[in-house]
């Protein structure tokens, strides 16, 4: 596609093909490290994980009752046992179970030898040391056996996976201490512009707050970053360079915001250029057209558009999965769902839009989504009132209240 505002011929690719162009150029970081699993969360496991222990360990109760021996039970009759002993749930029974014999049990606890049943409380009736069995007591019932849930040697987790709680509480159930990790991607970001200000100072004339650096450390907290905000750099060709060649030798990844149109004091196209390679510079979505994707050295660079709408817009869109597949995670699509726009929506053709909008749903289970207010991609207030994206296809020229859209939920913390 060409852009038709542009003198030049740089194609305007499509969100698609800026995608396919990305995945197409990075290499995961090599590289691993050792952790303990207090400090996995987060962390992308490099190597699977193997059970060195059957998972239960014993055989135990999954009920309160009582434990009994399968070939002690009276088949479609009644028939009573002598309770000898308990087994508690880290205390087992430390006798031996004779025939005739029954223990009371506890869940979790461990079945001693002979006992494969365990007959709930609610179904016995105890009469001093005399338990009395109903007929059609079932054998092997409410017992957990050895490695049921996971034999010895079995893997417990597969490589690569992005470590949730649930993973840590697996790894430790099967006593699993320390496991290896992909290494940390090393992220530097900038903002660009004479104009900004530092928050604490006071804002003189022709000046503004920095929001991109705030957004950028929230955006990228994640245990599988570290991350560096390196402030300000001037609307200044040869410090923008200066900055840029420094922080590529020490970096995966370079982010800058501001600077990367066509405009006089928009150096960024033209440094990477010159210090590195240009892969694309534009892309066909809104909020986020100026986009400047490409390689300074071994470090890759995304130049992000000023505007801090467009700054998670773009974000969300096209750097968030580069640095999943830069960080060795495997590979997740976005959740899209469709819902009922109950705003009217305004878009002229040529662009993919990502609309700032508030998903609900209503008492018949209906997703439903409203505009969070007026578009501008200055306008951080109508994001952070949002919780989804409305996505509008590039020939789209507007959307009447009532028509379906499909939505992406925007992900809050990480
Ligand atoms: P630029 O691409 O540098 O022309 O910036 C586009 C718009 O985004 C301008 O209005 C800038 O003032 C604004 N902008 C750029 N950087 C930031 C920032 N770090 N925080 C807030 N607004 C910014
Ligand atoms: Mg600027």
């Amino acid at each position: 596609m060409i852009d038709p505002c542009s003198l030049d011929t740089n194609p305007l690719l499509s969100l698609q093909e800026a995608l396919t162009r990305i995945k197409a150029a990075l290499h995961p970081v090599a590289g691993s490290e050792k952790v303990t699993l207090k400090s996995a969360l987060g962390r992308v496991l490099a190597q699977p994980v193997y059970s060195s222990v059957n998972i239960p360990h014993e055989r135990n109760a999954s009920m309160d009752g009582y434990a009994l021996a399968a070939g002690d039970i009276t088949p479609n009759q009644p028939f009573s046992l002598h309770l000898t002993g308990t087994s508690w749930a880290g205390r087992p029974f430390q006798g031996q179970l004779q025939s005739g014999q029954c223990i009371r049990i506890f869940t979790g606890a461990v079945l001693p030898e002979r006992a494969d049943t365990v007959v709930m409380q609610e179904h016995v009736r105890a009469d001093g040391q005399t338990i009395h069995f109903p007929a059609q007591t079932r054998p092997y019932q409410n017992v957990r056996e050895i490695g049921e849930d996971l034999q010895q040697g079995a893997c417990l987790i597969s490589s690569p996976k992005k470590l949730a709680a649930a993973d840590l509480g697996l790894l430790a159930s099967a006593g699993v201490y320390e496991i290896t990790v992909k290494r940390r991607l090393n992220i530097a970001f900038f903002s660009t512009g004479d104009e900004l200000a530092s928050i604490g100072q006071a804002l003189e004339s022709g000046k503004i707050y920095d929001s991109n650096r705030y957004i950028l450390n929230g955006l990228l907290a994640d245990p599988g970053y570290n991350m560096a905000d390196k402030g300000v750099i001037a609307d200044d060709r040869d410090k923008l360079e200066e900055s840029l060649i420094e922080a590529a030798k020490n970096y995966d990844v370079i982010i800058t915001t501001g600077g990367a149109s066509v405009g006089e004091a928009d150096f960024v196209k033209d440094v990477l250029a010159s210090c590195g390679q240009i892969n694309f510079w534009k892309v066909a979505m809104k909020p986020g057209k100026p986009l400047a994707f490409g390689k300074i050295g071994d470090c890759y660079f995304f130049g992000l558009p000023g505007n801090p709408v467009a700054v998670i817009a773009t974000f969300d869109q096209l750097v968030k999965p580069a640095l999943k597949q830069l960080a060795g995670e495997p590979f997740t699509k976005p959740l899209r769902l469709t819902a009922i726009c109950t705003s009217s929506l305004k878009k002229a053709p040529g662009r993919q839009e990502f609309q700032r909008g508030i998903l609900a749903q209503n008492d018949a289970g209906e997703l439903l989504v409203a505009s969070s207010g007026k578009q501008g991609s200055h306008l951080l207030g109508s994001i952070s009132r949002a919780n989804c994206y409305i996505i509008l296809p590039a020939d789209c020229t507007g959307i009447e209240a009532g028509e379906q859209v499909i939505v992406e939920p925007l992900s809050l913390f990480v």
